[in-house]
């Protein structure tokens, strides 16, 4: 499936082919602080699938617990979270970010993982009050 997306100040344009089977949520520490949110929502690209119309991200590698890195994308003017990669050479899957695809509406997770640290309260917001705007 062939998408497209942008930073929050449109700096950074892109353009995907995603595998829809592969769209999960994370619930990982790092994920909580690097999102700066409860949880982070991924969808993994075809290897090497993924351009950018101009400025590339800047990059920041993250070096897990278990000494794996990854080598994080995020727009250098705004911040917003753009992708996950492998660091080093080699055909890359980008595990992109779906708050900057357009059409994230259609692309709904199938799976959730680092559930150990799930916020407690994170399965429960479908039942607070909510309204259709901002207040
Ligand atoms: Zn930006
Ligand atoms: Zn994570």
């Amino acid at each position: 499936m062939n998408v497209n997306g942008r930073c929050h100040c449109g700096v950074i344009k892109y353009t995907a082919e995603i595998d829809p089977q592969r769209i999960l949520i994370c619930h990982c520490t790092d994920c909580q602080a690097l999102s700066g949110t409860a949880f982070r929502t991924v969808v993994f690209t075809l290897p090497d699938a993924l351009s950018f119309s101009s400025v590339e991200p800047k990059i920041y590698v993250k070096t897990a617990q278990s000494g794996n890195k990854r080598a994080q994308g995020f727009c250098a003017e705004c911040g917003s979270a753009i992708y996950a990669t492998t660091v080093g050479d080699g055909p890359k899957v980008y595990g992109l970010r779906i708050g900057t695809l357009a059409q994230r509406d259609f692309l709904k997770p199938n799976k959730q993982i680092w559930r150990r640290s799930a916020l407690d309260w994170v399965d429960d917001i479908g039942t607070l009050p909510g309204v259709l705007e901002g207040p």
